[in-house]
């Protein structure tokens, strides 16, 4: 369904709406009606949005926001600095805990806002995929570009390396695949970026079976055809030798 709502405004409601605020998207007027349970006549009022004209967005919850601190532990290099960071989640109080540790490391702090803000234009962009949204103004999707690589051009990352076809998915033939790889400007961490790619992959290069390569610079994705039966459906692995 296609809707005339920003996306800034979705975005906020996926990152403010919990299970006593919530937000509905009004299919029929493009906006969003908040409602919070801290209200008087608030039960009357989620009644009204009880309908097929209005969307709920889902509440966040306590653990959607400890697995983005979580996640931004992962980043942080200085290993010593991440286990502690880590040891104040595995202690009571976590949220408060990490916000006061944060606080101390300005430059880690101006990261973890960064990333926080990331993960929720993730979050944002997957439920209008998997709730089959729309949205016209489309300023916020990332300009994405793939193009195919030479030969001499490709760069597997170190820990891809042996990466390559092992056997095609319908006659099983084991070798003489032929592989061609595309350089992604972005990477594909949500699913609205996801389906772009898809899109693209077919309509500029007839493409609808790929494999991902991440890690290195840039992410690549690489195309195999069976020699034998001209099947694009190809498993792919690290081939070891010997
Ligand atoms: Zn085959």
């Amino acid at each position: 369904m296609k809707l005339k709502i920003s996306f800034e405004d979705i975005k906020d409601a996926i990152e403010s709406t919990s299970f006593e605020q919530h937000h509905f998207i009004d299919k029929t007027k493009n906006e969003i009606v908040f409602i919070s349970e801290h209200k008087e006549d608030y039960e009357n009022k989620l009644e009204e949005v009880d309908h097929n004209n209005f969307i709920g967005i889902p509440a966040r919850t306590t653990d959607d926001d400890f697995q983005i601190m979580r996640s931004f532990i992962y980043k942080i290099k200085d290993l010593s600095l991440a286990q502690k960071f880590d040891d104040v989640l595995n202690r009571k109080k976590p949220f408060r805990n990490f916000r006061k540790m944060i606080n101390q490391y300005p430059e880690l702090r101006e990261r973890w806002f960064e990333h926080y803000d990331k993960e929720i234009i993730n979050d944002t962009m997957n439920w209008l995929c998997i709730s089959d949204i729309d949205i016209e103004d489309k300023n916020f999707m990332p300009n994405i570009e793939i193009k195919e690589l030479e030969p001499y051009e490709v760069k597997i990352p170190e820990e891809f390396e042996g990466f390559g076809s092992i056997a095609c998915m319908k006659c099983n033939t084991q070798d003489g695949f032929k592989t061609r790889y595309f350089e992604l400007n972005v990477s594909n961490e949500n699913m609205l970026i996801d389906k772009e790619i898809k899109r693209i992959m077919k309509t500029k290069y007839n493409v609808e079976n790929y494999g991902h390569l991440s890690g290195g610079k840039k992410e690549i994705l690489t195309v195999s055809e069976c020699p034998k039966c001209k099947s694009g459906k190809i498993f792919e692995g690290i081939k070891y030798e010997g």
